[in-house]
C-alpha cells in the first residue's frame, strides 16, 4: 500500500496512460512542480493508440486557428470545446510540442503530423519529459474502484490500494456502457456510448466492382434524414470509405446506430450540382458531340469505369452514340449521376481508427478546469467525456486541450 503525502507532496494520480493521461500529467507538473504524480496504465504498454494513429504517423492536430471553427468539427461537445479551446487550442498544441524540440508539418489538407512521419517522435517527446519531470508510469495497473475518503481518495487496483490527493481520470472511449459501471457508481451521468467513425458496408453491391476509385468532390445524403456530408468518396471491396462518408458516420453516429446501421444512401456524384445544371450540360455536350460513343468522353471528368457503371445503371448502352440518348434515358441518368441510391447493411473500422460518442455527460464537469461537479477533487480528461471529432486530428486536440486544461487546475485552491 502506497503512503499518502509522501515527503508532504501532493499526489495526483493519473487514471489511463494514453494521450490525455500523459498530457495531462506533464501539465499538473508544469503547473505544480513539486507535486508527486503517477499515471496508472491497465495495459502493459503506455500510449498504444498514439502510436498506431494516423497510420502510425500521430495527426497530432489540425491547422485551424479560430476556436469557433475549431469547435464545428465536433459532432458531440461543440459548444463545451469553444470554451475550453479559449484556454489551450490549435496555436498552444503546435507551440507545445515546438518548445520541446517536436519539429511539426502541415499537409495540404490541414492535418498536422510531426515532420519525422512517426508516431513514435510524439511518444518519445512524452516519454522523455515524463522521465525528466519524475512522473511515475506505473503498469499493468487497471483502476476497478474509486472511493472517496477524508483527505483525498482511494484507487482500488486488483489487489493494491492507492491514496492519493487528486485524480485526472483518462481511460479513453469504449463502446459498451458497461465498461463506464465504476463512474457511473460515482454517480456521474454515461451518455450512451456509440461507435463514432466508420465506413459502411453494402454487401453484394455491384459497385465495388469499383474498389479504388475516388470521387473528388461528391455528397452524400442518409434517405430520409437530415444527414448529408461531402468530400472526397472511395469506392471500397466492401462498400464506401473517404472523408464524406466517415464524416457522415460521425454527425450521425447515433441515427445510425438507432436503425442498427441498416439504411440507404444518395450520392450525388456531382457534388452539389442540381437537376436542370446536370440537364443543362448533358444537353449541351450531346449537341456537341453527337457522333461520339457515350462511353468515350463525359462532360464531368469522372472516371471512365464509373461513368460505363453509371450508364449501364440507367439502362443506357454505352456504344451508343450522343444523338441518340433518348429523354427518357437522360432523365434516368441524371437521377443516378446525383440522386443514386446505395442500401447499406452494416459498418467497417476504417484503417482501425475509431472513437466513441458519449461517455461522461459534460453537464457533471466544468468547463474552466475539467473538474467533476459531483465529486470535487476528481477530474476528467480525453475520449472519456462526451466529446468526438471527425477524423483529421480533431481527436488528439480535444485531448490535448482537456488534458492540459485538468493538469492546470488539478491542485488549484478555487
Ligand atoms: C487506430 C486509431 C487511429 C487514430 N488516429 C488518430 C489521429 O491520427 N488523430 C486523432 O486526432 N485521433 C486519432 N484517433 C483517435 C485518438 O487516438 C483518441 O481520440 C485518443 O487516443 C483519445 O485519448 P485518451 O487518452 O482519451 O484515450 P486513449 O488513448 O484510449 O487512452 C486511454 C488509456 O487508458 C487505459 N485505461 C483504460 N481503462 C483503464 C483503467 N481502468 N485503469 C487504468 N488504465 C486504463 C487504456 O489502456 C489506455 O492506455 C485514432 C484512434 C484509433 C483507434
Amino acid at each position: 500500500m502506497s503512503q499518502n503525502k509522501s515527503n508532504d507532496k501532493f499526489h495526483v494520480a493519473i487514471i489511463g496512460g494514453g494521450a490525455a493521461g500523459f498530457f495531462a500529467a506533464l501539465s499538473v507538473k508544469q503547473h505544480f512542480p513539486f507535486a508527486k504524480v503517477t499515471i496508472f496504465e491497465k495495459s502493459n504498454k503506455v500510449l498504444q493508440k498514439v502510436k498506431v494513429s494516423g497510420g502510425g504517423r500521430c495527426n497530432l492536430t489540425h491547422a485551424c486557428f479560430e476556436n469557433k471553427e475549431l469547435s464545428k468539427y465536433y459532432p458531440r461537445g461543440e459548444n463545451y470545446l469553444r470554451k475550453a479551446f479559449d484556454q489551450f487550442n490549435t496555436s498552444s498544441t503546435i507551440e507545445w510540442f515546438k518548445k520541446r524540440g517536436v519539429e511539426l508539418e502541415t499537409l495540404n489538407d490541414n492535418c498536422i503530423f510531426p515532420k519525422s512521419n512517426s508516431s513514435q517522435t510524439i511518444i518519445d517527446c512524452f516519454e522523455n519529459e515524463a522521465k525528466k519531470l519524475k512522473i511515475d508510469v506505473l503498469i499493468q495497473k487497471p483502476i476497478v474502484r474509486i472511493t472517496k475518503n477524508e483527505n483525498g481518495f482511494e484507487l482500488k487496483s486488483l489487489e493494491e490500494i492507492f491514496l492519493v490527493d487528486k485524480i485526472i481520470v483518462t481511460t479513453g472511449g469504449h463502446p459498451k456502457l458497461s465498461n463506464f459501471d465504476w463512474i457511473s457508481r460515482l454517480n456521474h451521468e454515461i451518455i450512451h456510448p456509440v461507435p463514432s467513425l466508420f465506413t459502411f458496408n453494402m454487401p453484394k453491391n455491384p459497385v465495388s466492382e469499383l474498389m479504388g476509385i475516388v470521387v473528388e468532390n461528391a455528397t452524400v445524403k442518409v434517405e430520409s434524414t437530415k444527414l448529408i456530408a461531402n468530400g472526397p468518396l472511395l469506392i471500397t471491396h466492401w462498400g464506401m470509405s473517404g472523408p464524406a462518408i466517415l464524416k457522415l458516420s460521425a454527425w450521425g453516429a447515433r441515427i445510425l446506430e438507432e436503425k442498427k446501421y441498416d439504411f440507404a444512401i444518395l450520392v450525388n456524384w456531382l457534388n452539389n450540382l442540381k437537376d436542370e445544371e446536370v440537364l443543362q450540360i448533358l444537353e449541351k455536350f450531346a449537341e456537341q458531340n453527337q457522333e461520339k460513343k457515350l462511353v468515350t468522353f463525359n462532360p464531368f471528368n469522372l472516371s471512365k469505369r464509373l461513368w460505363t457503371f453509371l450508364l449501364q445503371k440507367s439502362e443506357i448502352n454505352e456504344e451508343n452514340r450522343w444523338k441518340e440518348l433518348s429523354k427518357k434515358s437522360l432523365n434516368k441518368l441524371i437521377n443516378n449521376l446525383i440522386n443514386d441510391r446505395y442500401p447499406v447493411k452494416g459498418k467497417t473500422t476504417f484503417k482501425e481508427e475509431f472513437v466513441t460518442a458519449g461517455g461522461v455527460s459534460l453537464a457533471n464537469i466544468n468547463v474552466k478546469t475539467m473538474e467533476s461537479k459531483v465529486l470535487p477533487g476528481l477530474f476528467f480528461a480525453g475520449e472519456i467525456l462526451d466529446i468526438d471529432g471527425i477524423t483529421g486530428g480533431f481527436n488528439f486536440q480535444a485531448a490535448w486541450t482537456t488534458g492540459w486544461i485538468a493538469g492546470k487546475n488539478v491542485l488549484s485552491e478555487n
